[in-house]
């Protein structure tokens, strides 16, 4: 089974429950990038995201 990509916004961001769970990275990315530019006006890189938040589960 192949692993999935997931970001918990609730670690990045306290009292946001949204959470990207995915088995394509590139979907997982798009989501969480979008989520945090649309919900919280932050703009991260990939590698930000990569370092910082996504998990793989
Ligand atoms: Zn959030």
């Amino acid at each position: 089974m192949a692993e999935a990509y997931k970001l918990d916004c609730e670690a990045a961001e306290a009292d946001c429950r949204f959470i990207v769970q995915s088995e394509n990275e590139e979907e997982a990315f798009d989501l969480a990038r979008k989520h945090m530019s649309e919900v919280h006006g932050k703009d991260y890189t990939d590698d930000e995201l990569r370092a910082d938040h996504l998990q793989t589960v």
